[in-house]
């Protein structure tokens, strides 16, 4: 999957919530700040972005706009 997880190490209070809620143990706590570490792992079950209060995590997605096709 080519989109990623963001997480901002600024924002992160490496409080876990996100480690211990990922289902596919994508993430962990490195020096006290939540890190994809497992980055093929990550399902993008948007659950950390969810769970986390500080908005530190968050799972943008590619907006994709596709013209209506006229006469269908
Ligand atoms: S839930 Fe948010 S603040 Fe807590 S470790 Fe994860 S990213 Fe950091
Ligand atoms: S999107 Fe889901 S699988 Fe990916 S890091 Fe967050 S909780 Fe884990």
């Amino acid at each position: 999957m080519a989109s990623i997880v963001e997480i901002s190490s600024e924002k992160c209070t490496g409080c876990g919530v996100c480690v211990i809620k990922c289902p596919t143990q994508a993430v962990a706590l490195v020096d006290g700040k939540a890190v994809i570490v497992r980055s093929k792992a990550c399902n993008y079950c948007t659950e950390c972005e969810t769970l986390c209060d500080f908005g530190a995590i968050r799972c943008p997605f590619e907006i994709i706009l596709v013209e209506p096709e006229v006469g269908k």
